[in-house]
């Protein structure tokens, strides 16, 4: 609690620091003062749709003559984005299927290895039989990067030479999870937006290659996400989920962001799950998201 917390002190300064130091002292709540909450809200990255839900949600409450203090509004705000955190949807449950394949999607340098080899570490911690799959193949220093993290978590990497099919991977991993009996496989993927058109074909067709070796494999594509990029996130977000149909979404970096409010903006605009967050560098470093928890945390 005390590290999830320190990873989200810019955003808590940001977001619920300007909301209280808004409310301080003050008997009214009136339009005014929600209008300048509108502002905190949206400098705080939730998003103009986001924003917009919450400040409706308030002035309703406040017309009904339901928003009498201060403490009122606080409570308000940490009810509505709790309910817009935790829409209708099943928990990733990684037993749910044997080998149980995640294939990671993202842009460069948004923490995609690092991502797949804290996961790495943590279901091997659990016992898990993990195969880490190098799908990125247009970089040499992915794979590089991947065996590292492999060892680290003692895991096997199955890796191809530079500039193969990424496919051919996707397809010796899926071999070799089966063979081993692995548990888990987790296939690393490529991320060079600026040939968007062909790295879209380049996922489809490594998830077809999934699907066959292990048939309703990848049962989770998990979109990696920087939150200090804050709406260019979003934008990503959207993007990559219009061409491959997310599961789920790993935001990382919010420890050197006060954007947090990012992830509000994320989960309700797209409605696919915030599965985890990075809090920092370190191999335990990757937490679960919770709805309830974040908020907590944030309004402490
Ligand atoms: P990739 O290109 O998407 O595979 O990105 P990398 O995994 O190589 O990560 C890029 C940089 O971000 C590295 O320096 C990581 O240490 C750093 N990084 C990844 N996740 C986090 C996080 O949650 N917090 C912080 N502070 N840094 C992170």
């Amino acid at each position: 609690f005390e590290r999830f917390k320190a990873g989200l002190s810019k955003t808590q300064s940001t977001l619920v620091g300007r909301v209280d130091s808004l409310l301080r002292g003050r008997t009214a709540i009136d339009a005014d003062l929600i209008e300048e909450l509108e502002e905190i809200l949206i400098t705080a990255d939730l998003g103009m749709q986001t924003t917009q839900q919450l400040i409706d949600s308030l002035e309703s409450s406040r017309t009904k003559g339901e928003l009498a203090s201060s403490e009122q509004v606080r409570q308000l705000l940490m009810e509505e984005l709790t309910k817009i955190l935790s829409f209708d949807s099943k928990p990733l449950d990684v037993t749910s299927a044997s080998p149980f394949v995640i294939m990671v999607i993202g842009v460069n340098g948004v923490g995609k290895t690092t991502t797949i080899g804290k996961l790495a570490n943590q279901f091997a911690l659990q016992g898990k039989k993990v195969i880490l799959g190098a799908g990125d193949t247009f970089r040499a220093a992915a794979a590089e990067q991947l065996q590292v993290w492999g060892e680290r978590a003692d895991v096997e990497v199955i890796s191809h030479t530079e500039g193969a099919d990424p496919s051919a991977v996707a397809f010796d991993a899926a071999k070799a999870a089966v063979a081993r009996k692995a548990d888990i496989l987790l296939l690393d993927t490529a991320g060079r937006l600026h040939t968007k058109v062909n790295l879209m074909a380049e996922l489809k067709k490594m998830r077809r290659v999934l699907d066959r070796e292990i048939p309703g494999a990848p049962h989770e594509v998990l979109l990696v996400l920087d939150a200090t990029t804050g709406q260019n996130a979003l934008t990503q977000a959207k993007l990559f989920n219009e061409a491959v149909d997310l599961d789920g979404i790993v935001l990382t970096k919010l420890d050197g962001t006060a954007k947090g409010g990012i992830v509000v903006a994320i989960a309700a605009e797209l409605q696919v799950p915030v599965r985890f967050v990075g809090i920092g560098e370190q191999l335990d470093d990757l937490r679960p998201f919770d709805a309830e928890m974040f908020v907590s945390v944030l309004f402490d």
